[in-house]
């Protein structure tokens, strides 16, 4: 597993299975708590403009490739990575192996009750997939201590935090350390995705690179991150051209 910079960002070239043997061994070692950056074009530009979101980002134990954009760049900056690993990929597969391994997972975030939508729709497929708990994303900084104690109560070994970036992974590296899961990760819109109240783009839309136009499409305030595209295309061809990242 080679690391590749993509406008500055550590991103490493995994495929899905190595970034599932890196879960399992962090939960077989649970010697200390990592994250998982699932890194996407977005990411990359709002990074640029957030010194605490890219420190975040150095930090983390594993930066996955998430999205065409970031396979777009990686080849023309040379340095090609063929495959991504989505936070919406990992939740899957993570749930799949709580069933055949026994993980606790917790699903944190999304609006009240889509996350409960999600684990219901995702225990039916994998049946014996231990979500141990759910909260939805909208709590208050008062009530954030409660949620920290259902969470510790709930004893997961895979945190799945999807608040939007870079609000997630902001959020899992200030509790990381009192949390103590083996394994954490901020998942984006994945749970808007299981519950059925997002439609994912078709698969030949997400393998040539329109899927932002479905997302568009079906949600007009995803403009924020549609956005950030343009820049994104923009600051690769730089790094190409130029040399600057
Ligand atoms: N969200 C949340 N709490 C917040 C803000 C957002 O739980 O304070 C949720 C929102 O309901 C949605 C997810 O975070 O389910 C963000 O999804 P999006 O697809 O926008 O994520 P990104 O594109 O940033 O990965």
């Amino acid at each position: 597993m080679d690391t590749v910079s993509i406008l500055g960002l550590p991103i490493r070239r995994v495929s899905t299975e190595q970034a599932l043997a890196f879960v399992t061994d962090a939960i077989a070692r649970r010697d200390r708590p990592r994250h998982i950056v699932t890194a996407d074009a977005s990411m990359a530009v709002i990074a640029r403009r957030d010194p605490e979101l890219r420190a975040i980002i150095a930090a983390a134990d594993l930066v996955t490739p998430d999205g065409f954009g970031i396979l777009w760049a990686s080849r023309l900056l040379r340095t090609p990575i063929t495959h991504k690993v989505s936070g919406v990929d990992l939740v899957g597969h993570v749930c799949r192996l709580s069933t055949e391994c026994g993980w606790r997972v917790f699903f944190l975030g999304a609006a009240p009750g889509v996350a409960e939508e999600a684990a219901a729709r995702l225990r039916a497929w994998y049946p014996g997939a231990q979500i141990v708990g759910t909260q939805d994303g909208y709590f208050t900084p008062d009530q954030e201590p409660d949620v920290l104690a259902r969470i510790r109560a709930a004893a997961p070994d895979v945190l799945l935090v999807a608040f939007g970036i870079p609000k997630q992974e902001k959020w899992i590296a200030r509790h990381r350390a009192e949390l103590n899961i083996p394994i954490s990760v901020g998942v984006g819109g994945s749970f808007d995705v299981y519950s059925g109240r997002v439609k994912r783009a078709p698969v030949w839309m997400q393998e040539h690179g329109w899927e932002w136009l479905h997302r568009l499409a079906s949600n007009p305030k995803k403009i924020g991150k549609v956005m950030t595209l343009p820049e994104f295309v923009l600051l690769a061809l730089r790094q190409r051209f130029l040399g600057a990242s």
